[in-house]
């Protein structure tokens, strides 16, 4: 079976047009793209402070798509900022370049698989789904519960997951609902709280043991995370993949949790940016500083808690504020969700809601062979943009 994929509606195919699909490289930035493709810089300048943020949103390493008449002038381009949304680049039908920020069209696809243990986890279940990313979160969510060193042959995991896929290949990272390992002795388990995607084993005891701590005295929140909204008035897509935490200019900002400083610097809308990589996978940011703590450098590491820079309003922001983003294997997460974790333990209403999921999830990887379903075979998929 073929799947059409619905990128191409958005592509008026004329004769002689083509599309070409690149790798955006670390460093590029879309002024740069602008100017290599004589769009005029305007259309970046005269964006709302907002759509500027969610361009410096671009990751370096993402596939995008870029369609050219047949002069070899460029018409449209679509470029990922998430694994929701993208930058829709156009010319309106004044000829004029527009720039808009757009869903995503995508495919998502439940998995329940089993693997029976030959080799190690990560290659057997490479083996099974050929697919990386999902091997690696594997053995991260298991790696403070189980002793891969003690499994033998034949033991049993199973996994219940969500892939998203696109163009004919995994897209964004995939998402573990629950797994088991089954031991001779022992089956450990791992559940996913949906209230706030961390791992949980069958009494609700948390299983990482990041925390992650608000990195300011703030005078308040001025605007909230959310991944895909809708703004009824101005028709438009607006996410904001971050919290804004409103604080005076000046006001010392403190690294969230420990890591090593990945970025240092200007990033587009998000002016003097701060990026630390964390354990597990997580990425913490921090924008519109005013300055940096010059005794910080790319390369430092920094102790949760350790003063990195303050507070400002670069980047064209509106007021002094905080923009923190939180990423897990670069895909954006509610920092709220994270900072409101302060204990390992669920309890109460918490607890409950979460036992009600993680029993039905027990029960379908306790009876792995009754919900296995077909292993997605990506040659099935349609990768070609030609209609
Ligand atoms: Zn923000």
């Amino acid at each position: 079976m073929k799947f059409l994929i619905s990128f191409i509606l958005f592509f008026s195919f004329s004769f002689g047009a083509y599309v070409q699909q690149d790798v955006w490289w670390k460093g590029e930035t879309l002024l740069t793209f602008f100017e290599k493709h004589n769009i005029p810089q305007k259309v970046y300048f005269d964006l709302p402070r907002t759509d500027k943020e969610l361009c410096s949103e671009i990751y370096a390493g993402v596939e995008f798509q870029t369609m050219f008449d047949d002069d070899g002038v460029i018409v449209q381009t679509l470029i990922p900022i998430s694994e929701q949304m993208q930058i829709h680049v156009y010319k309106d039908d004044t000829g004029q370049f527009v720039l808009d920020i757009i869903p995503i069209s995508f495919q998502e696809f439940e998995q329940n698989i089993q693997v029976s243990i030959q080799n190690s986890p990560y290659q057997d279940i490479m083996k099974a789904t050929n697919n990386q990313a999902l091997a690696n979160e594997f053995m991260l969510a298991f790696k403070n519960s189980v002793d891969f060193r003690r499994l033998q042959k034949n033991d049993i995991v199973s996994i219940k997951f969500k892939q998203k896929i696109r163009h004919g290949k995994y897209f964004g990272s995939p998402e573990i609902l629950a797994a088991s390992v089954k031991m001779k002795r022992k089956t450990y388990y791992i559940f996913q709280n949906p209230d706030d995607k961390r791992y949980y084993d069958l009494n609700g005891n948390s299983l990482t043991s990041f925390l992650l701590k608000t990195p300011l005295t703030y005078t308040r929140i001025s605007s909230k995370f959310t991944y895909k909204r809708f703004h009824p008035i101005l028709k438009r897509y607006r996410p904001h993949l971050g919290v804004d935490f409103a604080a005076p200019t000046g006001r010392k900002i403190y690294a969230a949790a420990d890591g090593r400083v990945i970025h240092k610097g200007n990033k587009g809308g998000y002016g003097k940016t701060i990026i630390i990589r964390h354990s597990d996978g997580l990425r913490t940011l921090y924008a519109h500083l005013s300055r940096y703590n010059t005794a910080i450098k790319v390369g430092s590491w920094v102790k949760q808690g350790r003063y990195i820079g303050r507070v400002g309003s670069t980047g064209r922001s509106t007021g002094p504020h905080l923009h923190f983003g939180l990423y897990k294997n670069g895909k954006a997460i509610d920092p709220l969700k994270m900072i409101s974790v302060t204990k390992t333990k669920l309890e109460g209403e918490k607890r409950k809601d979460f036992m009600k999921v993680a029993t039905t999830l027990k029960d379908q990887l306790d009876n792995g062979e009754k919900y296995a379903t077909a292993p997605i075979r990506l040659e099935d998929f349609e990768t070609s943009y030609q209609i």
